[in-house]
């Protein structure tokens, strides 16, 4: 799934994306053009070349990048991710969007992101683990508790985290636990991490639900994509008495009006590799399930997937973005016209970043939050970020999407102005 993502992103230059997207907000803003010079660019593009003695003995050199956009509201922050179709321009991008996913949702950090051209499926744990402590020596000299804090992105899990840790740990000559986040809960990573954006999700469809009139423990829910994303939000959902009546993943769907029980559809499909043929459903296309009648989709598996062709048929009253960039401009132009309610992406999916962030705070602090600590900060950090966006559309009369990235692209540009940069 991760790969059609980044194939389709490195189709689309989502560089030339984000560029357009912070020239509307900067336009809708009144901004002059230095504020869209300075933000169109970012801070700071590292390259590195990293030596990699594979396991027959050959030296591979690999090329990573650690991009950092803004820093005006505080360090860096951004995922790290291995694929073997990274590029400069979509790391750029990345970071980008991570200045506004960490400003909209009141977080103090800016954005960056790191990407190494790898496919890392082809490596050793050896050689992975060489590599990994290789890029983070040959980026050590820009990353750090205060300066940016790389986290796991596409291919990059907790155990490469830990070696991250462990080799800037090394350099230092003493334990930086606060120089990553995301890492195994045995060196200091956060309770919850694992299904925050899950939790994220659902905390948001359950505000969206409230602000429209619709009871969430009644609510009928979609969810696309059953993965890390779509099966938390299911989950909580379903905790608080939603009832998640379809759910699909890469190989198709199950559809049961009275409601399926997302712990048992999980069961069902580590065992048989797919949630398709769930006892008691019938099977339904990626297509069909999204144009289902509910209260709330969920699109949680890849980008571009609610477009021009679809959005007129689409049935659902809320959208919450799980996955990153589910929708397309065009799409989000018919769905604000149908009164469709969108939560974009950079906020809805936002859960995993905050709980990096708690676990930063911990980190520093030398504390351990209790899992039920970790869930009401998230829960009161991620409601008031949408409370604010959703007033601003409002006020405004504007979508769920221009409004986030206007609050998004103001606090950055406020930071700056107040720092005289600008
Ligand atoms: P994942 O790999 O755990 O799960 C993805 C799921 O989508 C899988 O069940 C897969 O079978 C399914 N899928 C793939 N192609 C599909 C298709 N064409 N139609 C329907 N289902 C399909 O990934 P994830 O971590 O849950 O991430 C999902 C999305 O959420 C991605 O866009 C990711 O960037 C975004 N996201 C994830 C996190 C996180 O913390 N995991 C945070 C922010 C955003």
């Amino acid at each position: 799934m991760k790969i059609i993502m980044v194939k389709l992103l490195s189709i689309i230059d989502p560089y030339k994306m984000a560029v357009k997207q912070l020239r509307n907000a900067v336009e809708l803003l009144g901004y002059d053009k230095s504020v869209f010079e300075i933000l169109s660019k970012p801070q700071r593009v590292l390259e590195v070349n990293i030596p990699v003695r594979m396991d027959d003995g050959s030296v591979i050199v690999f090329t990573g990048y650690r991009v950092q956009h803004n820093n005006a509201l505080g360090p860096y922050k951004g995922g790290v991710r291995y694929h073997p179709n990274v590029t400069r321009n979509e790391v750029i991008a990345l970071s980008m969007w991570m200045t506004w996913k960490c400003s909209v949702t009141g977080l103090p950090y800016g954005g960056g992101k790191g990407g190494v051209i790898v496919d890392p499926r082809r490596l050793s744990i050896r050689e992975l683990e060489e590599l990994s402590r290789g890029y983070i020596r040959a980026i050590a000299p820009i990353i750090g508790p205060e300066k940016d804090i790389p986290a796991p992105d596409v291919y990059t899990d907790p155990q490469i985290m830990a070696w991250f840790m462990d080799e800037f740990s090394k350099l230092k000559g003493y334990n930086v636990p606060a120089v990553v986040t995301a890492k195994p809960e045995e060196l200091w990573g956060s309770k919850g991490r694992i299904y925050s954006t899950g939790l994220g999700v659902a905390i948001i469809a359950r505000e969206a639900a409230r602000k429209i009139g619709i009871d969430i423990s009644n609510a009928r829910v979609v969810v696309q994509g059953y993965g890390n994303v779509g099966f938390f939000t299911a989950k909580f959902l379903h905790d608080v008495g939603a009832k998640i009546i379809a759910v699909s993943d890469s190989k198709g769907g199950v559809y049961d009006p009275k409601g399926l029980d997302p712990e048992k559809v999980m069961e069902f499909k580590r065992k048989t590799g797919s949630v398709i043929k769930y006892p008691g459903a019938s099977t339904i296309t990626n297509e069909e399930i999204l144009l289902l009648e509910t209260d709330i989709l969920v699109p949680a598996a890849i980008e571009g997937v609610i477009t021009l062709d679809n959005a007129a048929s689409i049935k659902a009253k809320i959208i919450v973005e799980g996955a990153n960039g589910p929708t397309t401009p065009e799409a989000d132009k018919i769905l604000f016209k149908k009164g469709v309610k969108v939560v974009p992406d950079i906020l809805a999916n936002a859960g995993g970043v905050i709980v990096s962030y708690f676990e930063w705070v911990q980190n520093l602090q030398g504390h351990v939050w209790s899992e039920e600590e970790v869930k009401e900060r998230l829960e009161r950090h991620i409601e008031h970020a949408f409370h604010r966006v959703w007033l601003k559309a409002e006020r405004d009369s504007i979508d769920l999407r221009t409004a986030a990235y206007l609050v998004a692209v103001e606090r950055v540009v406020k930071a700056m102005k107040l720092r005289g940069w600008i």
